[in-house]
């Protein structure tokens, strides 16, 4: 019997307080999801226990078995869950249980709330909250815990999840935790032997540990990819990726890997549907797990893959690790690093082949992960001409949305074309208004359109493809063909003397001011200086790092253009000398402007008044 020795009570911390509200008062749907979140937190516990006994002889209880054992009671609406598993400490019962492991996760539940999306309480296991979610189904908890270390003592946490908390010492002869509660009187149908089978049919099929409801065993342990790749049925796949991912969406893609020889291990490999929220953060938390023969090592193996494919789920079970295998030894061995020698080039081969045949598949999954998939072009020196295979983009050939690759860019090129040329921007929108495009548009030659902020930190490495030079249009050093000899630059002494004119106003601000090629409505333009990056990593830089020096510009002018005309004919005109000069500084603002470099639009906005003043007189 729970005697009561020391009591202590907490209050949440102010997340944690209205995370609990949201829990409570706005999930409504699929409220039977506790169970499969008590299942999964009994099942994690037990596999940390498996793993510690390898290691660690003298801990509680050592024989008892490893199991899950939940009891019902219809007439008295109890409902407890057991596991035999590693336990809590004080510590771990202040920290894991009454905080929030992510500081993302509220800010998105609070995001499904204010959309008015109907928040799904199925969604609730991929936020690392899915204890909370037994106030989907109660009013009061009771757990009760004892760490697997043979020196620690019996805990018990109580809760309405409503501000406070209160933890007991209690006497508690075995390691492992208990939960229990009462069903809030309209949910009593869940204190029944047959629903809870069958709530545990849908989501707890996979647990690798006995699971009794009232004393009956009702799963049977297996380890789905040790079976044959025939006798597994897409529907028993679709439901082990849900188990292991908390996905509740059916897999894009699997792989289903049987590998024999230098290395020997099985896997199923998924590809999830939908990219999680915050792609770049999650990929740093779970990824595959590890099994060595059937038994559960971890489920943060990130040696098996590199980063970049950290996107797929799954399971990796290999005979050539040792059991005890501990943390260290994973971060460290050859095995895992053949593992994922293979796994990476398993992986690619399967989005090549996915490219070739179902193209519009391919390219949903690129929209989800591409950002992530192309970082490894960086990384990944052995595969990298098979990641820049697999990158798309859109391009000023193509309707926004749709893409197009390196290859087909360079097959629909024409011959004497020696360059692949691309621009980067915030948005498509931005980047068709860009005046650097006009030459290229009116030329009809494609221009990629690098829209993703990820495409700017790979695209200038990779340097060529297929032969062809990859470059910006920005950049000042691009060749270009005069489009006609009645646009030829007018080489006459007024057109030099008004490039020193600009020099002399603006000149200062700019690396160089010359006679444009590329533009063809637009007056003048910024483009990037030789020795510069390109301009939008530029400002990636500047956003991430303050202190960041952006290099001096060129300002190429539109001979052609009819403001740049006026300009030349009167620049010996003394009585225009102030109009020069003020058109000549608004101009260059304007480019500014355009450019996303303006910082002071004062002045600007000054001239353009005197301008209007000027119009409306
Ligand atoms: P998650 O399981 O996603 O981390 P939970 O809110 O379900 O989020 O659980 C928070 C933490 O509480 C777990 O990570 C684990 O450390 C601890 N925990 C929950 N249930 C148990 C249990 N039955 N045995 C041991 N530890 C548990």
């Amino acid at each position: 019997m729970t005697e009561s020795n020391h009591s202590e009570k907490y209050q949440f911390q102010a997340e944690m307080k209205q995370l609990l509200n949201l829990i409570i008062h706005s999930l409504y749907s699929h409220k039977e999801v506790f169970l499969r979140e008590l299942v999964s937190n009994a099942s994690d516990a037990l596999n940390k226990v498996r793993f510690l006994k390898l290691t660690k002889p003298d801990i509680l209880n050592p024989d008892d078995e490893l199991a899950i054992k939940i009891n019902v009671n219809f007439d008295e609406n109890t409902f407890s869950i057991e596991d035999s598993g590693i336990g809590m400490s004080h510590d771990d019962l202040i920290n894991q249980i009454g905080n929030i492991a992510s500081s993302g996760t509220l800010k998105f539940l609070n995001e499904l709330k204010e959309k008015n999306k109907s928040f799904d309480g199925n969604l609730i296991g991929q936020f690392g909250v899915g204890f909370y979610s037994v106030f989907m189904v109660t009013d009061e908890v009771t757990l009760e815990t004892r760490l697997a270390d043979s020196t620690s003592h019996g805990l018990q946490w109580i809760s309405t999840g409503e501000d406070t908390y209160i933890i007991n010492e209690i006497d508690k002869p075995s390691k492992g935790t208990k939960i229990s509660f009462k069903f809030k009187e309209e949910l009593k149908h869940f204190a029944d032997v047959s629903e809870i089978k069958q709530i545990l049919q849908k989501y707890s099929n996979f647990v690798d540990f006995p699971i009794y409801v009232n004393d009956e065993k009702v799963n049977v342990v297996q380890a789905v990819w040790q079976k044959k790749k025939d006798s597994l049925t897409d529907e028993e796949m679709n439901e082990f990726y849900k188990f292991i991912s908390n996905d509740f969406e059916e897999p894009m893609g699997h792989l289903h890997l049987a590998i024999e020889g230098n290395v020997n291990f099985k896997a199923l490999l998924f590809i999830p549907k939908t990219a999680p929220q915050f792609l770049f953060q999650e990929i740093k938390e779970k990824t595959l797990h590890l099994y060595t023969n059937k038994i559960f090592i971890q489920d943060d193996a990130k040696e098996l893959l590199p980063d970049y494919l950290h996107f797929v789920k799954g399971v990796v079970d290999t005979e050539d690790l040792p059991l005890n295998v501990s943390r260290e030894i994973t971060q460290n061995s050859p095995v895992m690093a053949k593992i994922n020698t293979v796994l990476t080039s398993k992986i690619l081969d399967y989005l090549e082949n996915l490219a070739s045949e179902d193209k519009e598949k391919y390219e949903t999954f690129y929209r989800n992960f591409g950002s992530l998939l192309k970082s490894g072009v960086n990384t990944d020196f052995k595969n990298r001409e098979k990641i820049i295979e697999l990158m798309r983009f859109e391009s000023s050939k193509t309707e926004a949305g749709n893409y197009t690759s390196f290859n087909s860019y360079v097959s629909s090129m024409r011959a004497e074309q020696e360059e692949i040329f691309y621009l980067a921007g915030d948005s498509r929108e931005k980047i068709e208004r860009n005046p650097n495009l006009e030459y290229f548009i009116k030329n009809d030659i494609e221009v990629l359109f690098m829209i993703d902020p990820m495409d700017v930190f790979v695209i200038p490495y990779i340097f060529d493809y297929s032969g062809k030079k990859i470059l910006s249009i920005e950049k000042a050093e691009i060749k270009l063909e005069e489009s006609s000899s009645e646009e030829k630059t007018e080489d006459n002494q007024n057109s030099f003397s008004l490039i020193e004119k600009f020099k002399s106003v603006v000149g200062e601000q700019v690396e160089d001011i010359v006679f444009s090629k590329r533009l063809v409505n637009y007056p003048v333009s910024l483009v990037a200086g030789k020795s510069s990056m390109d301009p939008q990593y530029e400002k990636m830089m500047q956003m991430l790092n303050k202190d960041f020096q952006s290099s001096k510009k060129i300002l190429e002018i539109n001979p052609v253009h009819p403001i740049i005309k006026n300009l030349i004919s009167n620049l010996n005109n003394t009585e225009h000398s102030e109009e020069v000069e003020d058109t000549i500084h608004q101009l260059y603002e304007s480019a500014l402007l355009i450019d996303g470099g303006l910082t002071n639009p004062t002045d600007f906005v000054q001239r353009l008044y005197k301008i209007i003043e000027k119009m409306t007189k």
